[in-house]
């Protein structure tokens, strides 16, 4: 049973802590067996690659099958239902329609003394992204990382996913080809890493990777950082709901379990003004944990790290829903709109009754990337900024140089950097001499 928890209680303050430094992810200690992996493939290449492939996945393949060929992309996606397929292309095509809004524009300016001052967005040159196969596979993740680093503008996009016993998924394959993804590699963990950011003789090397793992591959993306840039390591999946006790207890439920059914170390909570619906919301939870699916899965996650939170206020709800800085937050109260105004720590927001927390991670729109473990103080969940970088620009004209040149001279010399006073002096010199 998850916990119950009442800021009127004396107890408070000490549960509440208790709850947010709840350890929830066990990460085994992986680092030797990852640094092995990456030091073989950048010494092994195609070799190292197909060697772990085959041991990891119980395949036989030859480093020709390394990359999945456009024909066999054909007849893979020849056998997704048209079902499936309109629902991922309403998906691609909600969330293209989204990222292309986050395109930051070029600025570009004068001074007041006509020096040119500004900046520009050019698109990282090639991507990687790593797309989860050993347990699940995970189509709306690869809309999630692709659309995005295309909208950006990327002009390669190399998707590595490992296909246990040789098996492909025909929805990632498509959500692949929807995306606009250049090569597929059938190669996992992380070796998949190595690869992408090292090179083999069949894998180019990119500049940024991107996508969720296992600790394999979490570990492999901290290794290889410096060499590639990365999106961020995602922890298991979060969701706060603030209700002001207008909401169906049972929809409560639902929300709170679809996080909650993701991973044992999940961790769903409620916060409510209002203890009639804690005890409704309680009630629905357990009854619905009856017949899930993965109900035992869910059933551990909300038993082990759930909680409801009952509270005086809303304002008492923001409060504490900005210590949690929940990667989901759902605002299920009569004015959503007021409540957010309040909230400055969240991943991402659902307003009102009728957002529940999956249309994110599908049709929503925006990513479903999103920082866990209390990182939304200071991040942001994946997006087309990921995929940019920003070069700035100056342009001094002889008047300009003229009018802060001197102060540059002064601060060199202060700094004892000798040849940057000069680089400035010297050419001051000769506007003064020419009478500029
Ligand atoms: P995976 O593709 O991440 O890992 C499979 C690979 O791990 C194998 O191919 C193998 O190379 C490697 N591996 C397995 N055992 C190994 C060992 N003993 N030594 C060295 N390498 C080994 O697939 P997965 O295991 O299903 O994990 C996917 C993870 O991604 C899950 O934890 C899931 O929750 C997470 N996920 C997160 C999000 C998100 O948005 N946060 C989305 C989808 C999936």
């Amino acid at each position: 049973m998850a916990r119950t928890l009442s800021t009127r209680d004396s107890t408070f303050e000490t549960e509440f802590t208790a709850l947010l430094g709840a350890k929830r992810e066990d990460s085994p200690d992986v680092a030797e067996t990852v640094a092995k992996i990456i030091a073989d493939v950048r010494s092994r290449g195609d070799a190292a690659l197909v060697e772990l492939t085959n041991r990891f996945d119980r395949v036989s393949i030859g480093a020709e099958a390394l990359r999945v060929s456009e024909s066999e992309i054909d007849t893979e996606i020849a056998k997704v239902t048209d079902e499936d397929r309109a629902a991922l292309e309403l998906a691609a095509e909600r969330i293209r329609d989204y990222h292309a809004r986050q395109l930051p524009p070029d600025q570009s300016w004068q001074d007041a003394h006509g020096a040119t001052l500004g900046w520009r967005w050019t698109a990282v040159n090639a991507a990687g992204l790593y797309v989860p196969g050993g347990l699940a596979s995970y189509p709306s993740s690869v809309l999630m990382n692709a659309v995005p680093a295309k909208v950006a503008g990327v002009r390669r996009l190399a998707v590595t996913v490992p296909m246990p016993d040789g098996i492909a998924n025909p929805l990632v394959l498509l959500a692949c080809r929807l995306a606009g993804v250049d090569e597929v590699y059938r190669v996992g963990g992380a070796q998949a890493i190595a690869a992408l950011a090292y090179g083999t003789e069949t894998v180019r090397p990119v500049d940024k990777i991107t996508g969720p793992g296992n600790v394999f591959v979490a570990a492999a993306k901290r290794a290889v950082f410096g060499q590639v840039g990365i999106d961020m390591i995602a922890g298991p999946s979060e969701i706060l709901v603030i209700s002001d006790g207008t909401g169906d207890p049972d929809w409560i439920a639902l929300d709170l379990l679809s996080q909650a059914e993701h991973d044992e170390s999940a961790q769903s909570l409620l916060i409510t003004t209002d203890p009639a619906q804690a005890d409704a919301v309680r009630a629905a939870v357990e009854a619905r944990l009856e017949t899930l699916e993965r109900r035992e899965i869910a059933g551990k996650s909300w038993e082990e790290f759930g909680a409801i939170i009952t509270v005086s206020d809303l304002d008492e709800a923001a409060a504490l829903s900005d210590r949690i800085a929940p990667e989901h937050l759902e605002l299920v109260v009569d004015d959503p709109e007021t409540l957010a105004a309040k909230i400055t720590n969240a991943g991402a927001l659902f307003l009102g009754q009728w957002t529940p927390e999956a249309i994110g991670d599908y049709v929503g729109g925006p990513n479903h990337v999103l920082p866990t473990a209390r990182s939304a103080r200071f991040s942001s969940g994946l997006s087309v900024m990921d995929f940019v970088k920003r070069t700035t620009i100056a342009r001094m004209t002889p008047e300009a140089l003229k009018a802060v040149g001197p102060a540059a001279e002064t601060l060199a010399k202060a700094e004892g950097l000798e040849a940057h006073g000069l680089s400035v002096r010297a050419r001051l010199d000769q506007l003064n001499e020419g009478g500029a």
